[in-house]
């Protein structure tokens, strides 16, 4: 994963093995390293922020003689893409969804809804499932709502999952209204005290405006817990674009990055994570339903900087 941003980061070393080095020089090697970073697919707002904070780094850099040149200027890279993610609090979903569903006992019970948004394709479905057999194997009932009533196939993808996983799937047919298969799924699992609904949701582009009032009337019926938006890794700058409009639209609070196992390039991490200031929580990596792993930002800067 991600060989192209740590091939990016790792072409501004040159910058560190020339004791003196000229303006131009540095500039040179910054420019290779901006191209390198446009073809790993980082956006270009993120490309100019990392270089600013680097410039802004070296510029007033004070390296003690005996300190390693290398290690200083790889001290510094990490610095910048943390910089990337810092405004963006990790969240520990398991321990949010716990943290509802053992409230005091004599409070009401109420389920801990999650509604999944994002683009037809990029693995959305398959996340919901993920996120259930995860929550499923640390002790939590999980019950699923196929809010996606448009897509040919959804719903039967979608009951299969939950047939396979053992858990309960709420339905209607193809063109009933998705907030009002949310609002089932929710009250489902009011009354029977299951503590989890996972919410697929459609993901048609053709018609954006729909798609976002869609969102908008599912957040307003069911009021989600949480709301994860789903990017396909792999959709370079697309994935970006679909970032901003649903956070427009919907506010989410954390975004899944699928196909990692496939993505060579990695920047759809950095630029998500910067441009919407909200964390990425999980990489799904594979088609099985254990290939869901939590993002780790330290992880991340140590994989690309190797
Ligand atoms: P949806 O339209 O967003 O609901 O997308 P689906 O869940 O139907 O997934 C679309 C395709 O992507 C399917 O063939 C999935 O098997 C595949 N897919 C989903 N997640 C991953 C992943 O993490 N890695 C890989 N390699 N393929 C995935």
């Amino acid at each position: 994963m991600f060989e192209k941003l740590r091939s990016a980061f790792g072409s501004l070393t040159k910058l560190a093995t020339h004791t003196t080095i000229s303006q131009k020089e540095a500039d040179e090697i910054l420019w290779d390293f901006e191209l390198a970073l446009i073809e790993s697919d980082v956006a270009q707002e993120v490309i100019q922020s990392i270089v600013n904070e680097i410039k802004a780094r070296l510029a007033d850099a004070k390296i003690p003689r005996s300190e390693d040149r290398v290690n200083y200027l790889k001290n510094q890279l990490k610095e910048a893409i943390r910089s990337c993610f810092t405004k963006t609090q990790s969240i520990d979903l398991p321990a949010l969804v716990r943290s509802k569903t053992t409230k005091d006992v004599r409070d009401e019970f109420s389920p801990f809804v999650i509604l999944f948004l994002g683009i037809n394709g990029v693995g959305k479905t398959t996340t919901v499932a993920k996120l259930a057999y995860l929550l499923k194997n640390k002790g939590d009932t999980v019950v699923l709502a196929c809010g996606d009533t448009h897509r040919a196939g959804a719903i039967e993808q979608l009951t299969e999952h939950a047939n396979r996983l053992k858990i309960k799937a709420i339905a209607q047919g193809y063109g009933s209204d998705p907030a009002a298969v949310a609002k089932d799924a929710q009250l489902y699992a009011q009354s029977h005290k299951v503590e989890v609904v996972l919410i697929d949701s459609a993901g048609r582009i053709q018609t954006s405006k729909n798609l976002m009032e869609e969102m908008e009337k599912i957040v307003r019926v069911v009021r989600p817990d949480f709301k994860i938006f789903v990017a396909d890794s792999l959709s370079g700058n697309d994935a970006l674009s679909q970032a901003k409009e649903f956070k427009s639209f919907t506010d989410f609070d954390a975004s899944i990055l699928t196909k990692a196992d496939a993505d060579t390039k990695g920047g759809a991490a950095l630029s998500i994570a910067f441009v919407t200031q909200r964390p990425i929580i999980y990489l799904a990596v594979g088609q099985d339903y254990s290939d869901l792993i939590p993002f780790d930002v330290e992880k991340f800067v140590e994989q690309t900087l190797g």
